[in-house]
């Protein structure tokens, strides 16, 4: 290895890091899945509506429904009285016209019958009867196209109602089955290969021995790939040996649409994906980001893949994850907003250490009286996992000599995962 170079890196501020990303991405292939099958796959054509919805005028109430004028005045002592012909459940199509002077009975989501432009509901009304014929008094003032939803009221025929990208959840659900498409063009998953390096880790079902630790950051960023839409495939762990590593990464690059392995990627004499990243000067994105932690995270494109190179300290591996992966899979996806949000919280915690890069903090965030609060939570060291499951934000502590202050309004990127 050449010993000069190892610290010669440019660091890049993460945001222009993940721009670097994002210039770089293709979307991935469609296909076409069972609507019962595509919670949580993104849309990859815009949906319109197939009809109008209301399709037919329906009756928003359990009641009867009449002819009346404009507004009618009515009372418990003056009622109106109208002649019961008829009844309609929902699901039928009434081939009656009402007349004046006349009701029928009709039942939530029931067609409304021509004739008819308002719907009295049952606790407004009392049926009698009178030589055999049934009669319905209205005790209350009525008012023209009462409880009936129009045609067309909520939606029109052929608008445009879901965009391409968004994520299949209840709501699409919804849409999508009232329209009828049963069958839903959404983009292919992004397979993701991940790979664990550093002779120290042991596979997770081996006994600990001196010198080892099992390989969590595999499995932690399982989870992760898992959570962001795409699928993940173990590869294992890759020993400290660049000539094995790379044959090994050719490998996955040709199968995967993105690699990403942990470790190796500091300045330490067996970081062997620093130097692969290094040999890699053309398509490499970067190889070190202005913050902390997870500064010698890095990237490139390679056999036109992404790969990303993370931390191997499990709190930066989680922190470069966050803010290079998953904006990079979301945008494959399709995703409009790819990038992390990032909300404004007030500090509940002085945090007195200064840096010259901007921090990534582990954090929580909770409402005060209507104030949104985040305080960094326990020991937030990058070499730390315990806190990792239960932050619920990273909060973003600006560089400087001074950190910041209790009461500071600072930048929160909240997190997906549930943590409760
Ligand atoms: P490295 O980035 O390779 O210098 O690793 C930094 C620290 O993270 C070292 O203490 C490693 O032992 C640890 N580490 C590296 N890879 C993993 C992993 N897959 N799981 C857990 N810890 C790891
Ligand atoms: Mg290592």
């Amino acid at each position: 290895m050449n010993r000069s170079h190892r610290f010669q890196r440019r660091a890049l501020k993460v945001e222009e890091a993940q721009n670097r990303i994002l210039s770089r991405i293709t979307s991935m292939t469609t296909e076409v899945v069972s609507l019962v099958n595509s919670l949580g796959r993104r849309l990859a054509e815009p949906i319109h509506a197939t009809n109008d919805v209301p399709a037919f005028r329906r009756a928003g109430m359990d009641g009867y429904a009449i002819w009346c004028a404009e507004f009618e005045e009515a009372t418990p002592h003056e009622p109106l009285t109208y002649r019961i012909v008829g009844d309609i459940a929902a699901g039928i199509a009434p081939t009656m016209k009402l007349n004046k002077g006349e009701a029928v009975r009709i039942m939530t989501g029931a067609c409304v019958p021509e004739g008819a432009n308002a719907v009295i509901m049952f606790e407004q009304t009392q049926e009698y009867e009178q030589n055999e014929q049934a009669y319905v008094q209205i005790k209350h003032n009525v008012r023209q196209g009462q409880n009936i939803a129009q045609v067309g009221e909520e939606i029109q025929e052929g608008q445009a109602i879901i965009e391409p990208g968004r994520l299949i959840q209840p709501g699409q659900m919804a849409l999508l089955s009232t329209f009828g498409y049963h069958r839903v063009k959404v983009y292919v998953q992004p397979k993701v290969g991940i790979f664990a390096t550093g002779t120290e880790l042991l596979p997770i079902e081996q006994a600990l021995f001196p010198g080892k630790i099992r390989n969590s950051n595999s499995y932690m960023v399982q989870a992760m790939v898992e959570a962001a839409g795409a699928i993940p495939y173990q590869y294992g762990i890759i020993p400290d040996d660049k000539e094995k590593a790379k044959a090994l990464l050719t490998e996955a690059l040709h199968d995967m649409d993105i690699v990403i392995t942990t470790g190796g990627v500091s300045v330490g004499d067996y970081d062997i994906m620093a130097e692969i990243f290094r040999e890699q000067s053309e398509d490499m994105l970067f190889n070190r980001v202005s913050m902390r932690p997870g500064s010698p995270t890095s990237a490139a494109v390679i056999q036109n893949k992404l790969l990303f190179g993370l931390s191997g300290n499990p709190g930066a591996c989680f922190v470069g994850f966050e803010l290079f992966v998953r904006p990079a899979i979301r945008a494959m996806l399709g995703a409009k907003e790819a990038l992390p949000t990032i909300m404004e919280a007030f500090l509940d915690t002085d945090y007195e250490k200064g840096s010259p890069h901007v921090r990534y903090e582990r954090g929580k965030l909770w409402i005060d009286k209507g104030i949104v609060k985040v305080k960094s939570i326990g020991v937030t060291k990058s070499s730390h996992m315990l806190s990792i499951q239960d932050a619920d934000c990273l909060l973003l502590i600006p560089s400087g000599k001074t950190g910041a202050a209790k009461g500071d309004l600072i930048q929160v990127i909240p997190l997906q995962y549930d943590v409760t």
